[in-house]
């Protein structure tokens, strides 16, 4: 479904050259939900939107369902992202002036779909988020968590092939995140959607099956990952996830 080959990037400021991804490899299977962890500055959100196809890396190879979008030119790219990713950012990013449900229909008004089924299909993914009684208010009249089903609606509608959400708890209380986690959760589970969520919060990470973990650009991971470039970050590297739970049976958060 995902997978990442050899994936490197560059910034360059002038001069200078920062290096803050190294030769990244993982692979996530169709309907997985995946937490990609890592303290701030480590490389996520960078890694995020190359694999989004928001930029492109400065080495390897990012296949989603089966295409290397790093050989797509603009245009190409433009019409892959439209049908295949959907993303979810830490700030929301509705649209003001409209409302809840022509927030969630926006993506179908650049596609030929006629305004009965994008409203119906919009009204059914604001029941399954459970906020089917906010489809005629504005995003300003929502709370934060109500505006992050709002756009997890929004990521939803196009039906794409994998979901990036940057941070998508990272403006919420606690109460709110695990309700904002349990809803993916859910969509994941029903919709068969695959999901990459990052985060670096530890009881998130906790709720997912799977985690995949940057440090300083590297990829680490728990054990039963292979990773080829872990020899790279040198033989005292600690293992990153040694005793944090994995699952959430064993972190105690989640019945
Ligand atoms: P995270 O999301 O894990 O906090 P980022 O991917 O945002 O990390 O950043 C990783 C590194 O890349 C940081 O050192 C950051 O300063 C640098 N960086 C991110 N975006 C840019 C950019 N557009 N230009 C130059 N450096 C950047
Ligand atoms: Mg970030």
């Amino acid at each position: 479904m995902l997978r990442l080959e050899n994936v490197s990037h560059s910034f360059k400021n002038g001069n200078e050259v920062l290096k803050v991804l190294h030769h990244i490899q993982f692979e996530v299977q169709k309907g997985e939900m995946i937490a990609l962890l890592g303290s701030s500055g480590s490389g996520k959100s960078t890694l995020l939107n190359l694999m989004a196809g928001l930029m492109k890396p400065t080495e390897g190879h990012i296949y989603i369902a089966d295409q290397d979008i790093v050989k797509y030119g603009e245009n190409k790219l433009a019409v892959f992202r439209r049908k295949h990713i959907g993303f979810i950012f830490q700030a929301y990013e509705l649209i003001p002036t409209l409302t809840v449900r022509e927030n969630v229909e926006l993506p179908l008004v650049f596609q030929s779909v006629s305004p009965s089924k994008r409203r119906k299909k919009a009204m059914e993914l604001l029941e399954m988020t459970g906020i089917g009684d906010k489809a005629s208010l504005y995003p300003s009249q929502l709370s934060g968590g109500q505006q992050q089903r709002v756009s997890i609606a929004r990521s939803l509608i196009t039906e794409p092939s994998v979901i990036f959400a940057d941070e998508p708890t990272g403006n919420l209380d606690t109460k709110t995140e695990e309700e904002i986690i349990r809803i993916m959760m859910a969509l994941n589970e029903s919709m068969k959607t695959t999901f990459v969520i990052v985060t670096h919060e530890m009881e998130v990470a906790a709720q997912m099956k799977k985690t995949i973990m940057l440090r300083d650009g590297y990829l680490v991971q728990p054990e039963d990952y292979t990773t080829p470039a872990a020899g790279q970050r040198g033989p005292n590297a600690p293992s990153p996830l040694s005793g944090v739970p994995v699952h959430a049976e064993e972190a105690g958060e989640v019945s």
